[in-house]
């Protein structure tokens, strides 16, 4: 313990979200009694970077059988959520935690650990992938730094624990993490030996499964260093093995810069679009490869599609009709066509742009006052006419810029029947 002791160690004492009451409830009904409860990884990584703390999970020396058992005493709702992992959430105040049991690899076989319980927190320590993860906390705000991980914190350095290779061949996710917390947190050149590992695994990134690749590309993609770490990926070849394909940088770039100049919420599918998208087809292989949800799909494929009908800027009528012709949903696909338009074009203009892409803001989308039933009621008889008449009725409407009202409609109407007959 007394390794542990680091005069340059700040404590987390006072911290808000530490005397949060869940957070203080959960430490008052697992500590004591001879076991031992700290919080561990993120959270106390991002509270001593200064940084907001986001999900908070605890270790424990006690097994998750004692975890249920006192967390039911303290009125705790406890959810066996990965027992076979020794991991348990509980759930307090309606705030959810992952309480994981101290553990210690026995051997492992490359691919899988073979981990038993534990009770040594510098072991739980060496489990972990950064030495800045690897720092743990008391209920009080005493921080513990077993392995050096808060000089890396200060440095905003990645450094794997041990020796980098071994730590990847063990898990190749941890390439990919090396990468994320690169862009998410790193600052200035990445960590040698750790990026020289990544490169002689890269291959390996094919076995491991979309859903764990996805999950950290959308955090690649969102992070505040993306486009340099995207370019990085692709010089060290870490890139086409994910994605089977190359990334563009320079529309990348332009479209984050688009995206901060309009202030519009980040979009992983329009930031992967314009990362890594010219066609259809890689719309459809990015989604399959990155495990995008049909709803980032959708608007990946619609937007690409619409990208080249978007308009001059500055020509205003044209944008409301290409608006219009996306449909009654078609906001988001017209903004996210205008945002590539912008990225793929190097000779435009950003302020002309964004004006373009605030036409929305300016001029809604009109919705065409009649239905089929107003064509029934002016007398057309049931059948294809009625939809005829109306489809008609509508391309004169957009015709004339959505200005004729529904008294004019109605007027046309008439006249269209008058001459059919
Ligand atoms: P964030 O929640 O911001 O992604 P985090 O550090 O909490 O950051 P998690 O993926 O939630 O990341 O993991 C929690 C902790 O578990 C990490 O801080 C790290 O100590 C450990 N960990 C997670 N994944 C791995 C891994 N693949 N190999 C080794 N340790 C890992
Ligand atoms: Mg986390």
């Amino acid at each position: 313990m007394a390794l542990e002791s680091d005069a340059a160690l700040p404590s987390l004492a006072g911290a808000a979200w530490l005397s949060a009451t869940p957070v203080q409830r959960v430490f008052a009904a697992l500590g004591g009694g001879g076991e031992e409860i700290r919080i561990v990884g993120g959270a106390v990584r991002d509270s001593l970077a200064g940084r907001p703390v986001g999900d908070i999970d605890f270790a424990t020396t006690a097994l998750p059988g004692e975890v249920t058992a006192r967390a039911a005493r303290a009125g705790i709702k406890a959810v066996p959520t990965g027992i076979e992992h020794g991991t348990v959430t509980l759930i307090a105040d309606g705030v959810p935690f992952q309480m994981t049991t101290l553990r210690e690899d026995v051997e492992t076989d490359g691919r899988r650990a073979v981990v038993r319980f534990g009770r040594d927190w510098t072991a739980d320590a060496r489990r972990r992938d950064f030495t800045i993860n690897a720092l743990s906390l008391d209920a009080d705000g005493t921080v513990h730094d077993p392995l050096g991980g808060f000089a890396d914190i200060v440095a905003r350095r990645i450094r794997f624990i041990g020796d980098p290779d071994r730590r990847i061949a063990e898990d190749r996710l941890r390439i990919l993490r090396f990468f994320r917390f690169n862009a998410e947190f790193g600052d200035g050149a990445l960590d040698a030996p750790g990026l020289g590992a990544a490169i002689r695994a890269r291959d390996g990134l094919r076995t491991l499964s979309a859903e764990r690749v996805g999950q950290e590309m959308r955090r690649i993609v969102l992070a505040p260093h993306a486009a340099e770490m995207l370019g990085l990926m692709q010089d060290c070849g870490v890139l086409p093995v994910i994605l089977a394909g190359v990334a563009c940088l320079g529309p990348f770039s332009r479209y984050l810069d688009f995206e901060r100049s309009v202030d519009a919420r980040p979009s992983v599918a329009l930031r992967l679009t314009a990362a890594v998208c010219r066609v259809a087809e890689d719309v459809e292989r990015i989604a399959d490869r990155l495990r995008l949800s049909n709803a980032e799909r959708d608007l990946a494929a619609a937007a690409l599609a619409a990208m080249p009908e978007v308009p001059n800027p500055g020509d205003d009528r044209a944008a409301r009709h290409f608006l219009y012709a996306l449909g009654e949903d078609g906001e988001a696909v017209f903004r996210g066509a205008v945002g590539l338009a912008y990225a793929w074009s190097e000779a435009a203009d950003p302020a002309r742009h964004a004006e373009l892409y605030r036409l929305p803001d300016r001029q809604p989308r009109p919705a065409f006052p009649l239905r089929g039933r107003d064509i029934l009621g002016a007398g057309a008889p049931h059948g294809p006419a009625v939809g005829q008449l109306l489809q008609a009725l509508e391309a004169w409407w957009v015709d004339h810029d959505f200005v004729p009202d529904e008294t004019e409609l109605r007027a046309r109407l008439q006249q269209m029947m008058a001459s059919a007959q």
